[in-house]
């Protein structure tokens, strides 16, 4: 490793020392949004961020900013620094902590930024923050919605010291942002098995999550006949087998049966209710259509040979979002500029830079990931690697500024 890369690698790692007490656990950190912890890890960014001569600033929606000495718009890099719970040291406090070390590094003037509430941990509203800048999100709906303990989003972000009433004006705050690049752990074990210290994200993948409920009849384990039943629950597993398999012959299409509500929920009674929810993703938005469609075919069989009643529903729906061309460009050239040549991939979750993508140009740089382990205090990457991901960030800014 070269002197420069040693000592990046270093600055990294100090940064990231500084949050390692931050919501730690038994199991893993937990740093929900608008919580202490949340509040303690603004204080670390604010810290980061003075000593590099920049001013904080929150925006309407709650995302921290460090902003340089020039009027916006600002080239911005960045990620979050809330996790879900018990999640890891790296899943989007590496991403804040290699853009600090991005801003020291660059001679044009970066901004630094944190989204606020990315992973939707705590009010199941993920990439909150920049969903707001984009007018992605909405916001009665938003501000309505209680966590855990009851506590409304209105209620915890007003404690948290931001006026939830500026909230809907936070499109405005978009204007902050020229482009945008974002720095990521690998949540696979792409970047591993190419032999690549990080990578350039083309695309993110297309997400569909459907909402199911099949009405069948309750009734007797033992005394009801075959050809009587009206069995909810064996619909289900036909149909859940039915959305595997109709993926089955792309190998990028990814589907999980993820929750299923059982009525009544009895080991001696037919059911008579499921609700299940499907999530599915693929690299193009017309794979997940065609899919759809023929899943829908399959349910009226179903339906009919189990005489119950199916409807499908999508309850989210994302086409992906393929990163602007130029960013990518300058990006993968910086890749093999520093030795780190894979070619380009499409992440299959959710992330800020995604969401600012649909709007501003963006790009993404993901990092190696030896066990694709994330969402987890089991999560791991060699800082090295995150250096590597930070001079690739650098170069391409100076092509790009
Ligand atoms: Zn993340």
């Amino acid at each position: 490793m070269s002197a420069e890369l040693e000592q990046l690698t270093e600055a990294i790692e100090s940064r990231l020392a500084g949050l390692d007490r931050i919501g730690i656990g038994e199991e893993g950190f937990t740093r929900l949004a608008w919580t202490d912890e949340d509040a303690a890890a603004a204080r670390w960014f604010t810290e980061q961020a003075t000593e590099l001569g920049l001013t904080v600033e929150r925006d309407r929606a709650g995302n921290l900013w460090a902003i340089p000495h020039v009027p916006a718009p600002w080239f911005t890099v960045g990620s979050h620094l809330d996790t879900v719970r018990d999640g890891g040291r790296y899943d989007g406090a590496l991403g804040v902590a290699c853009a600090f070390e991005i801003a020291a590094a660059s001679d044009k003037p970066l901004a630094v930024v944190s989204f606020a509430d990315e992973e939707g941990g705590r009010y199941n509203s993920p990439t909150f923050g920049s969903r707001a800048l984009v007018g992605r999100l909405d916001v009665p709906e938003a501000l309505d919605r209680t966590d855990a303990d009851g506590v409304s989003l209105r209620q915890a972000m007003t404690e948290a010291g931001v006026d939830p009433a500026l909230l809907a004006s936070a499109t405005e705050d978009l204007s902050r942002v020229k482009a945008m690049i974002e720095i990521h752990i690998d949540q696979s074990r792409e970047l591993f098995e190419a032999g690549a210290a990080a990578g350039v994200v083309s695309s993110l993948a297309s997400r569909m999550r459907l909402a199911v409920e099949i009405l069948g009849e309750a009734d007797h384990a033992g005394t009801t006949r075959r050809e009587e039943r009206r069995d909810a629950m064996a619909a289900a597993a036909r149909l859940i087998v039915s959305a595997l398999d109709l993926a089955e012959p792309n190998p990028g299409f990814v589907v999980t049966p993820g929750k299923l509500l059982v009525e009544p929920n009895a080991p001696t009674t037919v059911p008579s209710r499921v609700q299940l929810w499907l999530d599915a993703r693929a690299t193009a938005p017309e794979l997940l259509e065609k899919w759809r469609a023929e899943l829908e075919q399959g349910a009226q069989l179903i339906a009919a040979a189990g005489r119950v009643e199916i409807a499908i529903e999508t309850a989210a729906h994302s086409l992906g979002v393929v990163f602007d061309e130029r960013v990518r460009e300058a990006l993968q050239a910086a890749a093999v500029a520093n030795g780190s040549s894979a070619d380009a991939v499409v992440c299959f979750a959710g992330h800020d830079a995604g969401v600012i993508g649909e709007q501003r140009p963006a790009g993404m740089v993901l990092v190696r990931n030896e066990r694709g382990v994330s969402h987890s205090g089991a999560e791991y990457v060699e800082v090295a690697d995150a250096a590597v991901a930070t001079r690739i960030v650098i170069d391409a800014i100076e092509e790009l500024a």
